[in-house]
């Protein structure tokens, strides 16, 4: 047929692997075009790389990898899909960093977005818009930083880690500690080009197929591939004062939170916080930013309490602000209540802040520390219940049990600079602010790696019994459509009616196991 006499010029070592020639069949070789099968591979390598992800928890194997140069291609390959016989699976891969198999597709087409050259960054400006530019979907952030920085413009929301690609961050929130003031990635999204599951390319914006707009912010993938994204540009600094605070109290610590994300212009402009105890000491991937000095000093303090709280801001600067930026710390810092003798400031190139995980990321990956099992569970808490979620979880559970290495987040955002229309889930509770958690494991055993995600269950298990009504970020332990109902909560119907819409035949992104329950 005609996809096997393709591969076989392109490929010519394809036929050494067994899995290959059978997942195959697994395609319509009858409804693929030529330009759709030149672009398929089903070499050993191709495969395996689209049968894992970060996380390293589980695998599932496609039957190609396509690797499209434009957004045609991609056209091309979901209306294939749509309409064959029987439909095959497809999940774009923007860089892989799910940690949950959510871009695999077992026994379909993973989408190698990386490979796609159309849009790529351009920096723009417009009278009604401003500062803007126009990504294509596969970008990394990283690059979307650099190539701005060069008309000393950024993007004014971030992610803790920037090798992630725009169109991955977007189908989730993409939160940092920029998110109190600017809202998630998805708040700073002007317009997008979407492919549906139909295989219809369509340009949205709040203005404009709305519904898809918002739909496929935070849509898990579940309602087209994004090509392009038109993100919110602001001039970007130059350098930052970065801060850290150390707190033996969690009620302290988070009432000191909450007040600095309240001072608006006269506040940071960056607010995470982390919990260091025995095994997840002060400096770990996320940075190390204590001295030698001062990092034993932290963790001789965590020892003897069993578990501290690190506060850390960020103020930015440039040239025309740098004779007040100590001062402006100063006064925020004022009244703060951590402990006396435990804050600890450095300051940073803005880039080199942004860029902060990757430095780390090569020290883990030189030491075989970075390739390993990471069984994460992100959670987004209500605040009213925040100190039952410390007491019980990160007290009773985490510090107790002890079990793994990895940082822990916790810090506050505000719920109302993210938008409702969006397909993102924070907490229902309709408090001004609400918490993130993320409990970042990584372990090397497998055995280790399934005691967490037992773990991670009973956590869960646990805040469904006392009521705290939690929800997952990049919800990932879900197996029944109730289970789904109950995340969606009052936003069900609308998600459902836009898969309705928009991806009839559940073509797209089947590794978030939403609508393809096994
Ligand atoms: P992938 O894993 O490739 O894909 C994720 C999902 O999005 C899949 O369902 C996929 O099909 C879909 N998808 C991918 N590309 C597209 C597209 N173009 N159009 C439509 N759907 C698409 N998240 C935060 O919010 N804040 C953080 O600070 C943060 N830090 C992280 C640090 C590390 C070290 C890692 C590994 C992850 C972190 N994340 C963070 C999580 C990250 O944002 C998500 O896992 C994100 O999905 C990863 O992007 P990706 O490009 O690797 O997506």
């Amino acid at each position: 047929n005609l996809v096997s006499i393709i591969l076989t010029k392109l490929t010519p070592w394809r036929n050494t692997s067994v899995s290959v020639s059978l997942s195959l069949s697994s395609l319509p070789h009858e409804t693929l075009p030529l330009e759709i099968a030149t672009k398929l591979f089903l070499d050993t390598t191709s495969i395996q790389t689209a049968s894992t992800d970060f996380g390293k928890l589980f695998q599932e194997t496609p039957s190609a990898v396509f690797r499209p140069s434009t957004a045609s291609d991609i056209v091309r390959l979901v209306k294939s899909s749509y309409t064959a016989s029987s439909p095959f699976k497809i999940a774009a891969r923007g860089h892989g960093h799910s940690v949950g198999g959510q871009a695999m597709a077992k026994d379909g087409v993973v989408v190698d977005m990386s490979t796609l050259v159309s849009t790529g960054i351009k920096v723009r400006w417009s009278e009604s818009l401003g500062f803007y530019c126009d990504v294509g979907g596969e970008q990394l952030w990283i690059d979307v930083l650099r190539t701005t920085m060069e008309h000393g413009l950024a993007p004014v929301s971030w992610t803790d880690y920037l090798y992630l690609s725009v169109g991955g961050t977007l189908s989730n929130a993409g939160i940092s500690g920029q998110s109190f003031l600017h809202g998630p990635q998805i708040s700073s999204v002007l317009e997008m080009d979407v492919i549906t599951g139909k295989g219809d390319f369509i340009t949205c914006s709040k203005s404009k197929n709305s519904d898809l707009f918002y739909g496929v912010l935070g849509g898990l993938g579940q309602f087209g591939i994004i090509t392009r994204a038109r993100i919110v540009l602001q001039k970007a600094p130059t350098r930052v004062k970065w801060i850290r605070m150390i707190y033996e109290d969690f009620a302290t610590f988070t009432k000191d939170q909450e007040h600095l994300i309240s001072l608006n212009d006269h506040g940071p402009d960056y607010v995470e916080g982390y919990l260091i105890m025995k095994k997840s000491p002060a400096n770990n991937w996320r940075s190390s930013f204590f001295s030698i000095q001062d990092e034993s000093k932290v963790n001789s303090l965590a020892s003897q309490c069993g578990i501290v709280y690190s506060l850390e801001l960020v103020k930015y600067f440039d040239d025309f602000t740098m004779q007040t930026i100590d001062e402006e710390i100063n006064e925020m810092c004022k009244g703060l209540s951590f402990k006396n003798g435990f804050i600890f400031k450095k300051e940073a190139t803005f880039m080199d802040f942004l860029n902060r995980v990757r430095i780390e990321e090569l020290k883990l990956q030189s030491k075989g520390l970075w390739d390993v099992h990471h069984p994460w569970l992100n959670l987004f808490i209500p605040k009213s219940r925040i100190f039952d979620f410390n007491q019980h979880v990160l007290v009773d559970i985490l510090q107790k049990e002890n079990r793994s290495s990895g940082p822990f987040l916790i810090y506050p955002l505000i719920r109302k600079k993210w938008d409702d229309n969006t397909s993102a889930i924070i907490s229902e509770d309709h408090e001004d602010i609400f918490y993130t958690v993320g409990l970042l494991h990584a372990t090397k055993s497998v055995e280790a790696c399934n005691i967490i995600e037992d773990q991670n269950k009973k956590i869960l298990k646990l805040c469904d019994e006392i009521g705290i009504n939690i929800k997952q970020y990049f919800p990932r332990y879900y197996e029944t459509k109730e289970e789904w109902m109950k995340h969606f909560g009052a936003k069900w119907s609308a998600f459902e009616e836009r898969k309705a819409k928009y991806d009839p035949k559940l073509i797209l992104s089947p590794g978030q196991k939403l609508f393809n329950f096994n």
